[in-house]
């Protein structure tokens, strides 16, 4: 049953695109019609279906620092906008990649509420699924949300779920763990190790100050053996760094014209000969300017090997997760991210 070439309700002819559409114009079957109307009248392609109503997988980590605030108003604004909230949780043993894996078939898009150790955790299941991710920024410091631009009052950020597209966000890997912003060896990785979920939520970001005070009076240089882009070289460092974005550490940065969609990693050592160099050094390592120093080793590159004598701990935005030697490689588009079109990007031009 095919449509007349002078139907009034052909989207062909409703259109004007009968030439391009000829090929299709006649096989468009009744029950079809409305449908490409209702598409052509959004003036979006002539051949994509209307959207369904999406199913989003709802995940709030109540551990985060914000995740026991109320969330009604943002689940109204979600479902106002058109979002059949899917809830879960992980079962016991299960980890949050493994609920996406387990509700794939059920939802269209993921929604994580929590900050960015509860996005690791949810970024092996986002890469193997392929479904796009939606960011409630409910944790302590929320680098990753800022560093793709995200607002940080997580209403703002729920109603950028509904009006963005989702967008390729490169990841970071280190030995096989994913990693959002950075994943750091010394100085910082002994800070996570002190810094307990208890005294985050106490203490929030100034925790990370109070903390970081105690360790440096008593941190020490160590050696590395850092190999990438065919060279090794042999450092004396305090602590070396592989940001994958721009924000880490509650305040820190990177390199100040890093963007988690470059395709690149950002390297950098602090070769530092006292403690209290890095006092110097804060308001750079702040602003993402630290590579401008002798003391600071900076670059870029797709992947590096960290080895060290004795293992050391590699901390993943805040979480210990391996120890080297540590492989740590980009992966380009690994996902993608409901966010702003080109706030990153822009920033980096
Ligand atoms: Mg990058």
């Amino acid at each position: 049953m095919h449509c007349r070439k002078d139907d009034p309700n052909c989207v062909a002819l409703a259109t004007g695109k009968i030439h391009r559409a000829a090929a299709w114009h006649c096989l468009v079957s009744p029950q079809i019609k409305p449908h490409l109307r209702r598409t052509a009248n959004r003036s979006t392609s002539l051949l994509t279906p209307a959207k369904p109503p999406r199913r989003a997988l709802f995940i709030v980590n109540p551990n985060a620092r914000s995740g026991r605030k109320p969330i009604d108003p943002i689940r109204k604004a979600l479902e106002t906008g058109g979002l059949t909230l899917v809830d879960a949780a992980p079962d016991k043993d299960e980890s949050i990649s493994d609920v996406i894996r387990r509700m794939r078939d059920a939802c269209d898009l993921v929604i994580i509420g929590g900050g960015d150790g509860t996005l690791n955790a949810a970024a092996a299941g986002l890469v193997e699924t392929g479904l796009p991710l939606g960011v409630l920024p409910l944790g302590t410091a929320n680098d990753f949300a800022r560093t793709i631009g995200l607002p940080p009052v997580p209403l703002k950020a729920a109603e950028l779920i509904l009006s963005s597209e989702p967008r390729p966000i490169d990841l970071g890997e280190v030995n096989g763990n994913l990693f959002f912003n950075v994943a750091s060896i010394g100085f910082s990785a002994e800070l996570a190790a002190e810094l307990t979920e208890k005294a985050k939520k106490r203490w929030g970001k100034l925790g990370y100050a109070i903390v970081a005070a105690r360790l440096l009076a008593r941190s020490r240089l160590f050696t590395a053996y850092v190999e990438h882009d065919g060279s090794v070289e042999t450092i004396r460092t305090m602590q070396v760094s592989v940001g994958n974005g721009r924000h880490y550490g509650g305040g820190m940065t990177v390199e100040e014209t890093a963007t988690a969609d470059d395709g690149r990693l950002d390297f950098y050592s602090l070769e530092v000969d006292h403690w209290w160099r890095l006092l110097g050094l804060l308001p750079s390592l702040r602003k993402g300017t630290h590579g401008r120093w002798n003391d600071v080793r900076a670059f870029q590159t797709t992947q590096v090997t960290i080895k060290t004598s004795k293992p050391r701990a590699v901390n993943t935005d805040g979480d210990l997760t391996t120890w080297t030697p540590a492989h740590f490689r980009i992966r380009e588009k690994a996902i993608r991210v409901f966010a702003p079109a080109t706030p990153a990007r822009a920033a980096s031009v």
